[in-house]
């Protein structure tokens, strides 16, 4: 069996390269050749030593099982998961809320076969997305999880330029936001406090830059928006203290959306918080898939997007690329899975 590289997550701030075996395509699924992987929130893994095979990437197809919806020498980016592609969930484009995911360890025989930290990789046809030409691998990878979350957020709020928008958490995902709060013409504010990802946040347009930990920071976001308070907020760093404060600063009858993952409580009061206010309060992991021209429309046109991705690593660096994940010092990363 033919092999490739594979970066895994060895122990306990330890990452390597490995050799695997290469996946084969059967029936709708076609093999994909990695060009570009985007970083996520797999250092969380490499903090604690548990192994995580990533979500992300962008390539070529360089072999289909059948005739389909894509050919030899597209290029593609690699939307995550690998969902069932027949229920109602699939159908309507909101396949990562999928119940039945193909178990693709069982499905290719190979235990990390759906990871994307690889050379190649399998993917069902429908879930690869033609890049448009003149769009390099890194950029066109954003569509992922770097713009991704947020756009679905904003389109599911109808984000325009009559609005002020509030961004808790400025890692890789809140500082997408950022770009696509600016592109649709949004005031943007961003709370984070990280001084890289703060500078980050103005370099991509982000109207006012608050530190989590300001006392007045309730008091700036008020006199920013006339004492009415902002129409939307998007929390990404999954803190309680952040999701506080939105419900706090959102305006009357504005909208929510919760973005970073978080498994703690948060404690609401039903009357003051929502009732009163009558906040919407929405749940956002991915986008509707058949937003996809629109959020690569997004990534052809901004002129700041490129600026989303701070490092490009050979993946045989891949331990490197982590310790700066972990850091904070960064925003988006990518790994080549074919540079040394
Ligand atoms: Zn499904
Ligand atoms: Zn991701």
């Amino acid at each position: 069996m033919e092999t490739m590289k594979r970066a895994v997550i060895s122990g306990q701030k330890q990452a390597v390269l490995q050799d695997t075996p290469i996946p084969e395509p059967k029936e709708d699924w076609v093999l994909v050749k990695v060009h570009a992987v985007p970083l996520c929130t797999e250092y969380k893994g490499w903090l604690d030593g548990h192994e995580y095979g990533g979500h992300e990437a962008a390539g070529e197809v360089v072999k289909v099982a059948q005739p389909g919806k894509m050919k030899v020498g597209d290029r593609v980016v690699v939307m995550p998961g690998s969902p069932c592609g027949k229920c109602s969930y699939c159908i309507s484009g909101e396949y990562i809320h999928c119940q039945h995911f193909h178990n693709v360890a069982e499905f290719s025989g190979i235990k990390h076969g759906g990871d994307t930290h690889v050379q190649y990789l399998i993917k069902q046809d429908w879930l690869l997305v033609p890049i448009p030409d003149g769009i390099s691998y890194e950029q066109a990878s954003l569509a992922c999880c770097g713009l991704g979350p947020t756009f679905g957020a904003m389109e599911n709020m109808n984000v325009s330029a009559f609005d002020t928008v509030l961004i808790t958490g400025g890692g890789p995902v809140g500082l997408g936001g950022v770009i696509n709060a600016k592109y649709r013409g949004a005031r943007t504010i961003m709370v984070e406090g990280v001084p890289y990802r703060q500078q980050k946040a103005r370099e991509l347009g982000a109207d006012l830059v608050l530190d989590p930990n300001d006392p007045e920071i309730r008091l700036k976001i008020l006199n920013f928006t006339n004492s009415i308070g902002v129409d939307q907020c998007l929390e990404c760093s999954g803190t309680v203290e952040a999701q506080r404060l939105c419900m706090d600063v959102t305006r009357r009858r504005g909208q929510i959306a919760l973005i970073g993952e978080c498994g703690e409580d948060l404690a609401i009061k039903a009357s003051p918080d929502f009732i009163r206010k009558g906040i919407v309060l929405l749940g956002q992991w991915h986008y509707n898939l058949n937003g996809v021209s629109k959020i690569m429309k997004v990534i052809c046109e901004s002129s700041v997007v490129e600026k989303l991705i701070t490092h490009v690593f050979p993946m045989s660096r891949i331990q490197e690329a982590l310790e700066i994940s972990a850091s904070h010092n960064c925003a988006k990363i990518i790994l080549k899975p074919w540079e040394n």
